[in-house]
This record gives structure tokens, C-alpha cells and sequence, in this order.
């Protein structure tokens, strides 16, 4: 059985990225693919799940989880602590599942060097009008609030070039469109086409 293939998916806030991933989750079937969920010391936000968006910790068990090498990559996004666990990752991916990780550049990084063979994919936002229009919510937001979101938003934009590729997400459909267009591509490589049709192979090749 072919390895699943780890995906890094980063973008600033307001680029669509959790939408993106809801809408590809809904088309792809549990046993091709699934999203890691992270571990995180920041308040839980209405309609949020432990277990379900995240795992919900306090910064002494996320501290305590570090000391035992428990994470694959961890990083402080906006004053709090945001880990992968490794154990639930090697398992899933060991079963040819492919994963997708949520995470920030900072995390993108430490997974790039420790596993090469992860795809990363960086989503970015139309236009700054439309992240601005975004980052304002629901307009309950102070001027200065605003700038900072933006202000970060705009830190995270610049590490794009880091990853292997890049989606501008102006219409959902197409940039929904080219995000299954890489998975598939993906998917259609070498390695995994050898494992997945080894018994065909074979018998084609026999004398
Ligand atoms: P939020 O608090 O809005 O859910 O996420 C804030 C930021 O933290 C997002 O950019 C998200 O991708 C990032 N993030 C979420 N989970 C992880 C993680 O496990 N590791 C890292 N490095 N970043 C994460």
C-alpha cells in the first residue's frame, strides 16, 4: 500500500481556506482523505467542538504534550500555542489516507524539513479591497483591530512562495476546482500508480 500524502494548506485569514477545505471534505470520501485536527491553548469560539476543530488545552498540557515530543510541528499564531500531534498523522497516512494539515508558515516550515515529500499549498485572497471587506466581520470591530488583522494577514501572505502551490481564490468554484486538481495530480504520480496497480502491472508485463 502507497503512502497517503501529507498536504500543508496555509493562507492569511479571509482568503477562504476553511471554506475551501469544508467544501473538498464534503466531495471526497473518509477513507481518500481527512484534516488533522490540532491541538490548541486559545478560548474556544462559539460553535466550535473540542474534538471536532480543534483540541482544546491549557498552555501547561500543551507545554507538557512539547516536553514529550508529542508534536510534529508547533507554533505561537497570535499569542497562543498551535500543535500537530504526530501520533494520529503516521497512523492515517500509513493507511494510504491522504492528510491535510491547517496550519501557518511557521508550522509549514517545520514540516517541510522533517518530511520533504509533504505538497504545501498557499491560498491567497482577489484583492487586498476584498480581504480588508473580510477582515471587518460583521463591522463590530474597532479601526484598530482591523489593522492588526490586516497587518497579520499581510505577514502570512508573505511567505507564499515558500510552498508548492498557489491558489487565488476569486471564484470558489475554480479555486474548489484547483485544489481537487492537485490532489488528483498528486495522486496520479509514479510511486502511488505503482503500489495502487501493482497486480495489473505485473500481469501486463509477463511474458
Ligand atoms: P484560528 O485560531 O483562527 O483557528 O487559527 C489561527 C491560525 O493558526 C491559522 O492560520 C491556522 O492555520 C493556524 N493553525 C491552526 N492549527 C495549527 C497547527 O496545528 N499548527 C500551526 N503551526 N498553525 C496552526
Amino acid at each position: 500500500m502507497a503512502q497517503g500524502t501529507l498536504y500543508i494548506i496555509s493562507a492569511p485569514s479571509g482568503a477562504g481556506k476553511s471554506s475551501l477545505i469544508q467544501a473538498m471534505l464534503k466531495t471526497q470520501p473518509l477513507y481518500d482523505t481527512q484534516v488533522s485536527i490540532s491541538h490548541t491553548t486559545r478560548e474556544m469560539r462559539p460553535g466550535e467542538q473540542h474534538g471536532e476543530h480543534y483540541y482544546f488545552v491549557s498552555k501547561q498540557g500543551f507545554e507538557a504534550m512539547i516536553e514529550q515530543d508529542a508534536f510534529l510541528e508547533h507554533a505561537e499564531v497570535f499569542g497562543n500555542y498551535y500543535g500537530t500531534s504526530r501520533e494520529a498523522i503516521d497512523q492515517v497516512l500509513a493507511t494510504g489516507v491522504d492528510v491535510f494539515l491547517d496550519i501557518d508558515w511557521q508550522g509549514a516550515q517545520q514540516i517541510r524539513q522533517k518530511l520533504p515529500t509533504a505538497r504545501s499549498i498557499f491560498v491567497l485572497p482577489p484583492s487586498k479591497e476584498e480581504l480588508d471587506r473580510r477582515l471587518r466581520g460583521r463591522g463590530q470591530d474597532s479601526e484598530e483591530v482591523i489593522a492588526r488583522r490586516m497587518a497579520q494577514a499581510v505577514a502570512e501572505m508573505s511567505h507564499y512562495a515558500e510552498y508548492d502551490y498557489l491558489i487565488v481564490n476569486d471564484d470558489f468554484d475554480l479555486a474548489l476546482s484547483d485544489l481537487k486538481t492537485i490532489i488528483r495530480a498528486e495522486r496520479l504520480r509514479m510511486g502511488r500508480q505503482k503500489a495502487r496497480h501493482d497486480a495489473l502491472i505485473s500481469k501486463l508485463l509477463a511474458d
